[in-house]
């Protein structure tokens, strides 16, 4: 599926700091975007097995009810030593409230009952996965993986969700004590640092004018 220049296009998600970020991202490609929020469309249950069938799920959801080309996303943190915990359910364990520094909190609870202390040991990996949906019900997944380690205590208020927990391979800092600019580290023809700047960088090559 191709976007022109001018085009609109749905971004699937009720997650200010998502839509904040896909805005940023998407800025060179001169898209019309516009947020599931603003059309009042209702957020569909997450329901899939996986990121892409959740991402899936939201990006047919919006595009089927719109008219319009829609891009969802759909992400979490996948923590080696919880066997891939939370991974989908990454929103879920922030709670109704979406406090997600009780999430972290419970985070790594669970690494320090498992006896994992060794920074080396703490392996998490951000995982993103981008769905275009056309309002005919066509879709295509685009994935972006950012490795790196779950620190203690979290560092930064930058950012959102889980990113002062966050320290991505071969950097001193977290996402959390990074400005956006550098937690994507992308422009076009880049591979980008963060998982949802990696999974964009798959999108844009196969789906935008440039
Ligand atoms: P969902 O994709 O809306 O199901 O939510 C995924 C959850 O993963 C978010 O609410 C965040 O807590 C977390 N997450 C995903 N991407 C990031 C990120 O870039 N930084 C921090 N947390 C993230």
């Amino acid at each position: 599926m191709q976007l022109r220049r001018g085009q609109r296009l749905l971004a699937a998600t009720h997650n200010g700091g998502k839509l904040r970020e896909l805005n940023g991202l998407l800025a060179p490609f001169g898209l019309d975007l516009v947020s599931a929020d603003e059309l009042g469309l209702p957020e569909p249950d997450e329901t899939g097995e996986s990121f892409e069938a959740n991402a899936r799920i939201k990006a047919l959801a919006a595009a089927r009810a719109s008219g319009e080309y829609a891009l969802a996303d759909d992400s979490g943190v996948v923590v080696e030593a919880l066997d891939g915990a939370p991974g989908i359910f990454t929103a879920r364990w922030a709670g109704p409230e979406h406090d997600f520094g009780k999430a972290m909190v419970k985070t790594h609870m669970a690494l320090m009952e498992k006896g994992v202390v060794a920074p080396d040991a703490r392996k998490a990996e951000f995982v993103a996965v981008l769905c275009l949906a056309s309002p005919e019900g066509a879709t295509e997944c685009f994935e972006g993986r950012a490795p790196g380690i779950l620190v203690w205590p979290p560092r930064g208020n930058k950012g959102f969700g889980y990113d002062p927990m966050f320290q991505p391979d071969r950097h001193l800092r977290t996402f959390g004590e990074m400005s956006e600019a550098e937690k994507h580290s992308w422009a076009p023809g880049k591979p980008g640092l963060s998982h949802r700047a990696r999974a964009f960088a798959n999108f844009v090559e196969a789906s935008c004018e440039r």
